[in-house]
């Protein structure tokens, strides 16, 4: 095993007072549809709204003296995480995009502080201006998911967990390149073996899941979906969170757009919260019955909350949405 539970421990310290303790509240709503105590991780409410502040500033912190920065082409949360991350290590940040990304992303990662470097029309000619920062400026590339400090930082949610709750019976965690999963998986079996940790993604362009069949990173074909930032590759090349994924998950869980949808309602107008598609897959496996309703007190992460919000006022006014080449057709909650 390259990581241990040392490593998450020593992620803890280096997160601490940055991007820890998150609260973990109960959903009644959730309760009462599937008749287990069910509990929700707010990692919605970290500074970036997103749980990938965890990896990042584990990763950055972990950097020695006389780096002179880091670099990454995310243009989701984990590119807001590192330049939060960046700045709190009073670090140069260059985030690399390519010209199809929105406006508003670009503005939103420059107000943390980050220089944004607009290159090419693909995220491939993005990835290579990274690359290419690597070697001219001397700057650091953090991986959004295959990278031992990301993962031990991501793990430290499963620390949490457990120490609120030693008598969980199943972690529901969202997947997609692995590095939640493979964290949480890592911290909470070895603290208490014989938890179940589930990891679900939406059937379109599931990546780590059709990995996990192939038995090898794979490639898949990438698709506009509710659950965004579960999107993209492994990377052919990966090294740590697919093992991780493969030795420690109990089983990978498919759910639908329409599934991702009906959760998003359900966790707005039942529990009150906004969050992205991709946070709200835990309920729809459950809700969707895609899950059997596991044995004991589950638990769930609310990975974020950057959605954007003319989208989330349609899908909870139950309009239609066209997000690239994908139609979710509108449902008034409740109807
Ligand atoms: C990145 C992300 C995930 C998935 O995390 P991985 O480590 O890539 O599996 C889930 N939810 C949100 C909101 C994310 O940003």
């Amino acid at each position: 095993m390259p990581l241990t539970l040392a490593d998450v421990y020593a992620a803890r310290a280096r997160i601490a007072g940055i991007a820890d303790r998150t609260p973990l509240v109960p959903s009644p709503f959730m309760e009462r549809a599937t008749g287990r105590e069910f509990l929700m991780k707010m990692e919605l409410m970290q500074p970036i709204g997103a749980f990938k502040l965890r990896g990042a500033v584990s990763a950055v912190m972990a950097l020695p003296e006389g780096v002179g920065g880091v670099t990454c082409c995310s243009t989701g949360n984990h590119g807001r995480g590192v330049a939060f991350a960046a700045r709190a290590r009073g670090m140069r940040a260059v985030i690399c995009m390519s010209e199809l990304v929105p406006q508003a992303k670009v503005d939103g990662i420059r107000a943390l502080g980050a220089d944004v470097r607009i290159v090419g029309r693909s995220q491939d000619e993005a990835m290579r201006e990274s690359g290419r920062l690597c070697e001219t400026e001397g700057l650091v590339e953090i991986s959004p998911f295959d990278d031992p400090h990301v993962i031990a930082g991501q793990g430290t949610i499963g620390l949490e967990l457990i120490e609120a709750r030693p008598d969980l019976h199943t972690i529901l965690v969202p997947l997609s390149g692995g590095g939640l999963a493979a964290g949480i998986a890592l911290a909470a079996k070895t603290a208490k073996p014989d938890i179940r940790v589930i990891g679900i993604s939406m059937d379109r362009g599931a990546a780590m899941h059709e990995s996990l069949r192939a038995g090898r990173p794979v490639e898949v074909q990438e698709h506009s979906s509710l659950a965004d930032s579960l999107g993209g590759g492994i990377g052919l090349e990966n090294k740590l969170s697919f093992p991780l994924c493969r030795d420690l998950l109990d089983g990978t869980v498919l759910v639908t757009e329409d599934e991702i949808r009906h959760a998003m309602q359900v966790t707005f107008f039942e529990d009150r919260i906004v969050a992205e598609g991709a946070s709200v897959v835990g309920q729809a496996a459950l809700l969707s019955g895609k899950l059997p309703v596991p044995e004991g007190l589950v638990a769930t992460i609310l990975t974020g909350r950057n959605v954007d919000m003319r989208v989330f006022a349609h899908i909870m006014n139950g309009q239609d949405v066209t997000i690239g080449d994908l139609e979710v057709k509108g449902v008034p909650y409740g109807a």
